[in-house]
């Protein structure tokens, strides 16, 4: 029987925009003090302040915590959205997390962001966390695609996606810290939550139930535990859960510019030899009214040394990457976050009460931002199927559950690794004859609105 200690390790890689340490980063480091915690924390609710009030008598006496029918680890942007919608649904839910979750933080800016397509926007909507961002959104209503090599004008062969091939919005981009602040307040308001953070769990699964033990001495008992711990899920190891890994020898830079001309709501995404650059364009602040995220894929052995550039020559390397002067001149704000990129996929999603969400399922290369989004999609299924589960008494931690949610989730999973994994390949070289080839493929998908509609349609998970 599988038996497992959640301890501290380094975080996982993740995110666009990032996300493990920043939590701990932020509380221990850049604004101590600022939390409002007070205002929300309720009785059932453990955060760190105060689960630090209650904690002497918990050692003391041990005793348990309610059980509840899911108990999620790890309280990352999937972890916690999934709490949040299957408890507005009347689902018990426990979610424990190593990282502390501080019901407020405080909103400085810290350049990072994330595209959320149309489809998960309607998921956070209905789990109560888009309504409660505290930042707006910026939307993205057009996409350009185009093939170059830094310093030099885009290649006149190009793709366009346009409003009139959605009639909303692809995606928004989503600011890291306003999507966690947001987060954090709802896990910590909506009833049906226990939240257990900074905590550690040992989960003992067997076919009848799981028992969840903390470290502190207190336990309960889950019918099903989910692994929305990140890309390097403990839970998913300890269960022998085999993981394939691709390397793609790239690094992401990933930071937010201010520019000289609007981007009028409009992405790029500029495949140069050494990897992709994307520009997304982010909603305007008072100092930046014109501001937009990179995520700029280059070379292993040059992305450090470039993010390590001064601002000036920074900015000039990045106004190379344009492929044109549509932003004019460019100037880097906040903190520049470099993230070594590869992709994985785990070989099953279950094991006996347990299932996989999120990066812990698979992790794919940003180079179509959907990353977050297959995982909201994951949550997206899972809610469904847990939802009808419990409406019809069902043991949710069933083997023929867990099944439905994979056979639902891995094959469409596994299609959008393939796909940007052989984007990445395709774009990321300067053989001329594959560069012609891909040049007319890309005008040619341009040419043809119905394709680029079902594109379009994918893309925004609808
Ligand atoms: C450069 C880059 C750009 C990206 N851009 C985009 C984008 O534009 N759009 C998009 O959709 N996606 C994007 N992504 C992908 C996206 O960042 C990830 O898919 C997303 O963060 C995964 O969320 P998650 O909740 O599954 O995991 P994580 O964000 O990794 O969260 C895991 C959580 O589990 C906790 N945890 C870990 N281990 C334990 C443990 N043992 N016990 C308890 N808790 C634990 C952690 O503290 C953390 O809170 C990008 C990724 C990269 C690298």
């Amino acid at each position: 029987m599988p038996d497992y200690w959640l301890i501290d390790e380094p975080s996982s890689l993740v995110f666009l925009l990032g996300w493990d340490k920043r939590r701990k980063v932020v509380a221990r480091g850049q604004f101590p003090g600022v939390y409002l915690r007070a205002m929300f924390v309720r009785t059932n609710v453990m955060t760190a302040s105060s689960a630090s009030v209650v904690h002497t008598a918990f050692t003391s006496s041990r005793p348990s915590l309610p059980n509840v029918d899911v108990c999620i680890i790890g309280a990352g942007p999937v972890g916690g959205s999934l709490a949040c919608r299957l408890a507005v649904a009347g689902i018990r839910v426990a979610i424990v997390d190593r990282a502390d979750l501080p019901p407020m933080e405080h909103p400085d800016f810290d350049g990072r962001a994330y595209a959320i397509a149309a489809g998960p926007k309607k998921l956070l909507e209905d789990a109560g966390i888009w309504d409660a961002l505290p930042l707006p959104a910026g939307p993205i209503e057009d996409i350009l695609v185009t093939d170059g090599r830094p310093g030099e004008p885009a290649s006149s062969l190009f793709l366009e996606f346009t409003r009139e091939d959605a009639h909303q919005p692809f995606g928004w981009m989503v600011e890291a810290r306003a999507l966690r602040v947001a987060l954090n307040a709802q896990l910590h308001t909506t009833p049906n939550i226990t939240v257990l953070a900074p905590a550690e769990a040992k989960v003992v699964r067997k076919s009848e139930g799981a028992d969840i033990h903390l470290k502190d001495g207190r336990s309960f008992k889950a019918s099903l535990v989910i692994a929305a711990d990140g890309r390097k899920s403990r839970l998913r190891s300890e269960a022998g859960i085999p993981l394939t890994k691709l390397s793609y020898g790239q690094t992401a830079i990933v930071c937010a510019i201010a520019h000289e001309f609007p981007h009028d709501n409009g992405a790029l995404e500029h495949f140069l030899p050494a990897g992709p650059f994307a520009q997304l364009p982010m909603a305007g602040t008072d100092e930046h009214p014109y501001l937009s995220a990179i995520v700029w894929s280059d070379k292993d052995a040059l992305a450090q040394r470039f993010a390590d550039l001064p601002d000036d020559l920074f900015a000039r390397e990045v106004e190379r990457r344009m492929g044109s002067n549509r932003l004019g001149k460019v100037t880097p704000v906040g903190r520049r976050w470099v993230y070594p990129l590869s992709a994985q996929y785990a070989q099953r999603y279950t094991d006996t009460r347990l299932l996989l969400v999120g990066d812990a399922a698979h992790g794919i290369h940003p180079i179509a931002g959907q990353g977050l989004n297959l995982g909201f999609r994951d949550i997206i299924a899972l809610s469904d199927i847990l939802l009808a589960g419990h409406a019809n008494g069902e043991d949710l931690g069933a083997p023929a559950l867990l099944a439905r949610y994979q056979a639902r989730c891995r094959p469409a999973n596994m299609l959008m690794l393939a796909a940007t994994d052989a984007l990445d390949r395709l774009f990321s070289n300067d053989n001329p004859v594959i560069r012609l080839a891909r040049d007319m493929g890309i005008a040619g998908v341009h040419r043809l609105p119905r394709l680029r509609k079902a594109f379009v349609k994918h893309a925004m998970g609808l």
